[in-house]
C-alpha cells in the first residue's frame, strides 16, 4: 500500500493566523526587517517558554516559528507580541508583508531604506489581494545572495543600479530608490492582472514561464553570490542552527550578545557579536556535518509525518559525505527542501524509509523499506549501489 498524499495547504501561518500541528498551534513572526532588539529576543524567548514548548524555529523565509501553543494561550501571546511591535494590526496586512532582507545591511543604508519603504507600502495596499505565499526580497548588497530564497518580485543591484526582477525572468527592470517600491508593487499588480493567481494561488515564476515578462524589463542581472559561511562578518557573527531550531533558552542567551538578525539560511546573525560561545542547538562551525542536512518537524509535531525524523537525522549527519546533502522527510510533500537533493529518505510508515538519489521526497526511489535501525547501523546503505 502506498503512503497517503500530504496535504497542500497553498497559504503560510502567521501569528494572527496560525496553524494547528501535531503539537499545537504554529506561531509564525514576521520581525519587522528580519531583527529583534536584545529586548524584544529575550522577551520571545520567555513568550516561547510560557506560552509554548520552549523551541523556536528559524524558517526557510527568515520567519521565526513559536511551536505547541495552546488555542487557550494564543490570545494572550498575541497581545504580548503586540506589545513588542511584533504583529501587524490584522492578518491581512500579514500576509502582505512578506519581505525578506538580506541581513547584511546597515541603519539608513540603500538596502534598509527600500525595506523599510516597501515593507510600509505593503501594510498599506489594503486593496492588494496576493497569495499567501507570494513574497518580495530587498537583495541589494554588492552582490545578489537570496536568489536561492523563493520569492517572487526581488529588488537587486546589477552592474548599472538598482533592478527590479520578476521570479523567473532573465531581465529586469532599471529602478532607481526613488521609483523601485513603486515598480515593485506595480509589478505585483501586473501579476494579478496577467492571472497569476486564477484561484488566489499562483507563484510569479509560473507565470513568466507561461507569459513574457513585462516589456520594459529588459535590463541585465547582477551575478549573485554564494550564500555565507557560518562565522564573523562585518555586521556580527553568524551562527548556525542544528536544523534551523533553537532552545528558547539559547536564543536568549545569545541576544544578550546583541540585536538578532533572522536569515533564509538556518542562522542567526548577532549584531555586533565575537567569540560566541557554544549552546544547545547553535552549530558554530561551518564544517560541521549537521549542515549538510535538512530535515522537516516529522512526527510527533507535523500530523501529516509518518515517522519521527529529527533524530535519525543527528545520527547520520557524520555519515553524510563531505560533497552531498541528505534531506530527511516525514513525507513526500518535502518541506525542508522541496528541491532535489543528493540524498533523500523520505518516511513511508514508522521508522521506515524510502531512499531518493539526486531527486525530491516524491520521486522514484531507488531503495525501499529501509528501517531507521538499518540505517544507523549501516549508514553506508546511503551511499553503497550509487
Ligand atoms: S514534509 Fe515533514 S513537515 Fe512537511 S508535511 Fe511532510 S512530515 Fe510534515
Amino acid at each position: 500500500m502506498s503512503a497517503p498524499s500530504p496535504k497542500v495547504y497553498g497559504w503560510c501561518p502567521g501569528a494572527l493566523r496560525p496553524m494547528m500541528s501535531g503539537d499545537g498551534l504554529v506561531v509564525r513572526i514576521r520581525a519587522p526587517l528580519g531583527r529583534l532588539s536584545s529586548e524584544q529576543a529575550q522577551a520571545v524567548a520567555d513568550l516561547s517558554q510560557r506560552h509554548g514548548n520552549g523551541l523556536l524555529d528559524v524558517s526557510a523565509r527568515s520567519n521565526l516559528q513559536m511551536r505547541g501553543v495552546s488555542e487557550d494561550n494564543h490570545p494572550a501571546l498575541i497581545a504580548a507580541l503586540q506589545d513588542l511591535g511584533l504583529v501587524d494590526t490584522d492578518a491581512a496586512a500579514e500576509s502582505r508583508r512578506n519581505l525578506l532582507i538580506t541581513p547584511f545591511w546597515s541603519k539608513g543604508d540603500k538596502t534598509h531604506t527600500l525595506a523599510q519603504q516597501l515593507s510600509n507600502a505593503l501594510v498599506s495596499a489594503t486593496d492588494l489581494s496576493l497569495p499567501g505565499k507570494f513574497g518580495f526580497t530587498v537583495d541589494t548588497g554588492p552582490a545578489p545572495i537570496l536568489r536561492n530564497t523563493a520569492a517572487d518580485i526581488r529588488i537587486e543591484h546589477n552592474a548599472d543600479g538598482l533592478i527590479l526582477l520578476a521570479d523567473g525572468a532573465q531581465t529586469g527592470l532599471p529602478v532607481t530608490t526613488g521609483t523601485a517600491v513603486e515598480e515593485a508593487l506595480a509589478l505585483a499588480r501586473w501579476f494579478l492582472n496577467q492571472g497569476g493567481a486564477p484561484d488566489g494561488r499562483g507563484r510569479m515564476k509560473t507565470l513568466i514561464a507561461r507569459r513574457a515578462r513585462p516589456s520594459a524589463h529588459v535590463a541585465p542581472l547582477g551575478t549573485p553570490a554564494e550564500s555565507p559561511t557560518l562565522g564573523q562578518t562585518a555586521t556580527g557573527q553568524l551562527v548556525g542552527l542544528e536544523f534551523g531550531q533553537i532552545p528558547a533558552t539559547s536564543f536568549a542567551e545569545l541576544a544578550t550578545h546583541g540585536a538578532l538578525r533572522l536569515t533564509p539560511w538556518r542562522a542567526l546573525l548577532v549584531e555586533g557579536a565575537t567569540n560566541i560561545a557554544p549552546q544547545p542547538g547553535l552549530i558554530l562551525d561551518a564544517t560541521d556535518p549537521r549542515l549538510r542536512v535538512s530535515v522537516c518537524t516529522g512526527a510527533p509535531g507535523c500530523t501529516q509525518a509518518l515517522s519521527s525524523t529529527r533524530q535519525l537525522a543527528r545520527d547520520l549527519a557524520p555519515h553524510v559525505p563531505s560533497d552531498a546533502t541528505l534531506h530527511l522527510s516525514g513525507c513526500t510533500k518535502g518541506c525542508a527542501h522541496p528541491a532535489a537533493a543528493p540524498l533523500t529518505l523520505t518516511a513511508t510508515a514508522p521508522d521506515t524509509f524510502d531512499l531518493i538519489r539526486n531527486g525530491t521526497a516524491s520521486d522514484h526511489p531507488a531503495k525501499t523499506h529501509l528501517s531507521a535501525a538499518d540505517l544507523r547501523a549501516s549508514p553506508d546503505i546511503l551511499t553503497k549501489g550509487s
